[in-house]
């Protein structure tokens, strides 16, 4: 097992979109809910290239947990060529599309996390109705339109357990510096008393469930 500061050190060197402070964070968070209950089961929507998964895979390997990352490794609209985060790079030359699985694998080998981050390869809303198993943490960081942020937060915050934490990346209540939606998912939660907020760091927010 590699040690968490060599892990932490090794995330940043990964391709994404994933500042070091909220990357700090998530693991911190993390390992803090795994210090509290240990062998949890994690899920994260949106991989990309694997970056949040080292964060919140070095804290479930800490603490005996195991994170899903949810995918389907063909990018969000903003990803895709002509858009602002377009990445060359990441195109399958067999088929033209952006794919990023092969970068996400490599990243969780190096990482040495392939016992303990599995990735779920596939499109958000076709896997939440048969994953019925309850979970400690949910991160949402997939796509940021609106139909597809409300989406993510209606399948998967009911999964989340009491006492559990649901995050939410990209929450820029002021319009100037990002997309609303996630904020508006934020604000549902809190809406919904079901949450209540636990901590924030740049735009990572960090709810608990309550109710
Ligand atoms: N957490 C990552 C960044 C994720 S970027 C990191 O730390 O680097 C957002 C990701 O969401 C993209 O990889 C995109 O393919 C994925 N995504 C967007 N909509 C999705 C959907 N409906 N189902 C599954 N994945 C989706
Ligand atoms: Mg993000």
């Amino acid at each position: 097992m590699r040690r968490a500061g060599e892990l932490l050190a090794f995330a940043e060197t990964v391709k994404g979109f994933m500042p070091r402070d909220e990357g700090l964070a998530l693991y911190e968070t993390a390992r803090a809910l795994g210090e509290r209950c240990p062998r949890g089961t994690w899920l994260e929507i949106g991989a990309w290239c694997g970056k949040s998964a080292v964060y919140l895979g070095a804290a479930a390997q800490r603490t005996s947990g195991l994170l899903y990352s949810l995918d389907h490794h063909h990018g969000s609209e903003e990803n895709q060529e002509g858009w602002e985060h377009f990445d060359p790079s990441l195109v399958d030359p067999t088929d033209g599309r952006l794919n990023t699985l092969p970068t996400w694998q490599r990243t969780i080998a190096g990482a040495g996390l392939e016992a303990t981050v599995i990735g779920l390869v596939g499109p958000s809303t076709v896997i939440a109705p048969h994953f019925s198993q309850p979970l400690d943490l949910v991160f949402i960081d997939g796509g940021h339109a609106r139909d597809v942020a409300v989406a993510d937060y209606e399948a998967w915050s009911p999964k989340v357990t009491v006492g559990g934490l649901l995050l939410i990346h990209d929450v820029f209540a002021d319009p100037s510096d990002g997309g609303r939606a996630p904020y508006e998912i934020y604000l549902a939660a809190l809406a919904s008393e079901e949450f209540v907020d636990y901590s924030a760091t740049g735009s990572l927010r960090v709810l608990r469930r309550v109710g």
